[in-house]
């Protein structure tokens, strides 16, 4: 009879679990340096963007019955444009909307925050860390490419047996893991699981459940859950390895819109969607909105156009970026998502 050796079931000294990892170069990066040099997010390509999502709140808004005062939320705000963009669309078409709401930003970074305030003047914004410190009222939440910064881990089979991956010294290192995982999973597949988003998942249900309001999160992911390593950096445009410069690059991971839908349906939210960006962005009139756009500036007429294209299009953003909404059950079928 042959002796297998114990398995060692716990990391080397000085890996790191991923989720802590991608943690800790997240922090690095957005407090040191201009993620906007290093990739371009819709706010940021088109100002109908951030016009199109403030009317979906102000239309979100009314569904509720108008509630006075009301949160207008935003994660991970970047830079600031979209929400600038949300204030004026919603101050021209819907005043009563803009008087009846506070802006609340969520953002860990003390350097974007500073570029937030900039750009947002006298919006009369609070920021917070987390949005644990909001304050209890109905809300209206916006997010776009902040499920994707939040970290993940990563669990990949071998043979009949989950392990864990760790980073060290630039490279994982795996680490047989008890996680309850799928057991038909097949050699090599990789399943990610993203515990921050799971959990913020769960918080929003609740609060939605308790409060009343909706939730419209934009990101990059498949519509299904499904198997496979997602971790992804860029630098100056250009993919990365994401191990290699931790705190110099943006690292991000897929959506799981179904296991995140799913977690705030458990905690009593209404769930629409996720539909592909373009689909969601031309039923909210954001094509008639950039042809207006080009039509107002004939010197940024291509490029408005082509921005419009980017976000739309299949082969661009219009298909891997997904809205996802979450509602209080009060609420009817939110603008954009009827046939979804
Ligand atoms: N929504 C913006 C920026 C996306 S970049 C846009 O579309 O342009 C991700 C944003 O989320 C940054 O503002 C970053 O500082 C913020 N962020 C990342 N992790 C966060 C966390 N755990 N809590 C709050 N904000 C976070």
């Amino acid at each position: 009879m042959t002796i297998t050796p114990p398995e060692i079931a716990y990391a080397p000294k000085d890996a790191e679990r991923l989720d802590h990892f991608m943690a800790r170069a997240a922090a690095a990066y957005y407090a040191a340096r201009d993620p906007f040099q290093d990739f371009a997010t819709s706010p940021e390509i088109s100002q109908a963007f951030g016009e199109c999502l403030g009317l979906w709140a102000a239309v979100t808004w009314q569904a509720m019955g108008r509630p006075d005062p009301v949160l207008l939320v935003e994660c991970g705000p970047g830079r600031g444009s979209l929400m600038a963009d949300a204030l004026r669309a919603i101050a021209e078409m819907m005043p009563a909307f803009r008087a009846a709401l506070q802006v609340h930003l969520v953002e860990t970074s003390p350097r974007l925050r500073e570029a937030q305030a900039a750009k947002l003047g006298d919006a009369g914004v609070t920021w917070h860390e987390d949005v644990a410190a909001l304050p209890e009222a109905p809300m209206i939440l916006l997010a776009n490419e902040f499920l994707d910064a939040l970290p993940i881990r990563q669990f990949i089979r071998r043979g009949s047996v989950w392990h864990e991956r760790f980073v060290l010294d630039g490279a994982f290192v795996e680490v047989p893991s008890d996680a309850s995982l799928p057991e038909d999973a097949p050699h090599g597949a990789v399943q990610e699981v993203n515990e921050a988003a799971l959990r913020f998942a769960g918080w929003l249900g609740a609060r939605l459940k308790r409060h009343g309001g909706a939730a419209l999160l934009i990101d990059y992911g498949p519509a299904e859950s499904a198997f496979g390593d997602s971790l992804q950096a860029m630098r100056a445009g250009q993919p990365v390895d994401p191990l290699s410069a931790p705190g110099e690059v943006d690292i991000t991971a897929h959506v799981d819109f179904a296991a995140f839908a799913n977690a705030a349906r458990a905690a009593g939210a209404v769930a629409h969607g996720p539909l592909p960006q373009g689909v969601f962005l031309q039923r909210l009139g954001f094509m008639t909105r950039a042809a207006m756009l080009a039509r107002l500036d004939p010197a940024r007429a291509q490029a408005q156009l082509a921005a419009a294209h980017r976000l739309t299009a299949p082969e661009a953003m219009g298909r891997l970026f997904k809205a996802l909404a979450l509602c209080d059950s009060s609420l009817p079928i939110p603008a954009g998502f009827e046939t979804a």
